[in-house]
């Protein structure tokens, strides 16, 4: 039985007081609250299990490396990879996806080729491919959407053609909520022959992933969002692209063997992780995996669900409230804007209230110039939220729009 209540009281900073009031925490798609397990695995790592992994011949090296290895096992069998070689750990998905713009551009692209992102992608799912197109003379192609914020799956055809190389496409919308339809974009894909990377960021804390099923080529997420700690994140990628890939950055671990003259590198997933890794850090991340099994996706999605469709019938019927985007299938994001008033105003006052939200572009200028606006308002729900809050956000929104008038 998924108990929020219960739920709740893992997570410490939720019983923090902001200006006197109870924290709102709506910016779960910015970053994650952190369960107690997850500072409990930080703390214990640091305290009986650290040393520079892979290097040592002594206890605290062997441990360290030990639970760092058994924790990309964990994450492999979540995400349903079917190596643990293939899980690269980088420091979150903008490292993620500039390693793949850095390196397999230059192995598989000519002169002219083409890549393709969506009309919906945050900047880190655009701009290493930009400097990617600069680079090496390719041409940047974009699927629009549609007035609801949901991908012209019509035009797939005309636009991911025989001069596709790689398509870059998100799970979930950071701003919108789209859950999109990612297995018709890699079909089309892969009738061209391109390869697919998908931007999981906003989809690895409420939907189930399973890379086997799936069909992409890379899958890129950041810890901080699925409730681990910040600075520690994921490249998983077909091991068969990933081996013919030059490596990333070089320096120590990336290495089989250096002189001079000549360095040859390391296997995988080391060939991509060049330096001291985040030791602690996939600790975290895979404790932070294990509370979720613990809890179930499902029933998490269940009460997200729930959560959301409350929020859009409460706030969406108010008199001043214009929701950006309406997709046929919706994570937990609200974007919307609030008459007569910019959104950072709107996000400031709610904020005196208690209520945390993000406003502004969402780092996805592109999407803004597309509705026309400069930015939104954004509440985005994670497992700890209730109704309860979300009728404290409704409530001071009433008061905000009478306020403005
Ligand atoms: N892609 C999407 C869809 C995101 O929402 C974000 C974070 N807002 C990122 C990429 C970048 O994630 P990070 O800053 O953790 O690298």
């Amino acid at each position: 039985m998924f108990d929020v209540e219960k739920i709740r009281r893992d997570f410490p900073i939720l019983t923090e007081k902001v200006y006197g009031k109870p924290l709102v925490y709506f910016d779960n798609g910015a970053t994650t609250q952190k369960p107690k397990c997850v500072l409990e695995r930080i703390m214990r790592a640091y305290t009986t299990e650290n040393g520079n992994i892979h290097r040592g011949v002594h206890y605290m090296s062997e441990i360290a490396t030990e639970r760092h290895e058994a924790a990309r096992e964990i994450i492999a069998r979540f995400i349903g990879a079917s190596s643990s070689q293939e899980v690269i750990f980088t420091r979150g998905t903008t490292e993620s996806i500039n390693l793949v713009a850095r390196t397999l551009p230059d192995v598989i692209c000519q002169r002219g080729d083409e890549i393709v992102v969506s009309e919906m992608e945050h900047h880190s799912n655009i701009v290493p491919w930009q400097l990617a197109a600069e680079r090496l003379g390719l041409k940047l192609k974009v699927i629009p959407i549609t007035d609801g914020g949901d991908l012209r799956y019509d035009l797939l055809d005309e636009i991911i053609t025989e001069k596709t190389k790689i398509v870059a496409i998100t799970m979930v919308s950071n701003v919108l909520g789209t859950v999109n339809d990612v297995r018709q974009v890699i079909r089309q894909a892969k009738k061209v022959g391109a390869k697919v990377l998908v931007d999981g960021a906003q989809a690895i804390a409420h939907i189930h992933v399973d890379m086997r099923a799936l069909g992409a080529d890379f899958f890129a997420f950041s810890g901080h969002k699925v409730y681990a700690p910040n600075g520690i994140g994921v490249l998983w990628g077909r091991k068969e692209i990933l081996e013919m890939m030059p490596p990333f950055m070089g320096g120590g671990e990336m290495i089989d063997r250096v002189t001079f003259e000549k360095t040859t590198y390391n296997k995988l997933p080391f060939k991509f992780e060049a330096g001291t890794p985040d030791y602690i850090g996939s600790l975290g991340l895979a404790e932070a995996i294990n509370y979720l099994d613990r809890i179930g996706l499902d029933e998490i999605k269940n009460h997200e669900n729930e959560l959301m469709n409350y929020a859009v019938e409460r706030i969406c019927s108010m008199k001043g409230i214009r929701r950006i985007g309406s997709p046929e299938k919706c994570s937990g994001v609200l974007s919307f804007l609030v008459d007569k008033a910019h959104p950072y105003d709107v996000g400031a006052m709610l904020d005196k209230l208690g209520v945390a939200v993000r406003t502004g572009h969402h780092c996805a200028e592109p999407l803004m110039d597309r509705f026309g606006i400069p930015g939104t308002i954004r509440a985005s729900f994670a497992i700890y939220n209730t109704k309860e809050e979300v009728e404290v956000f409704a409530k001071g929104l009433e008061r905000i729009i009478s306020i403005i008038g």
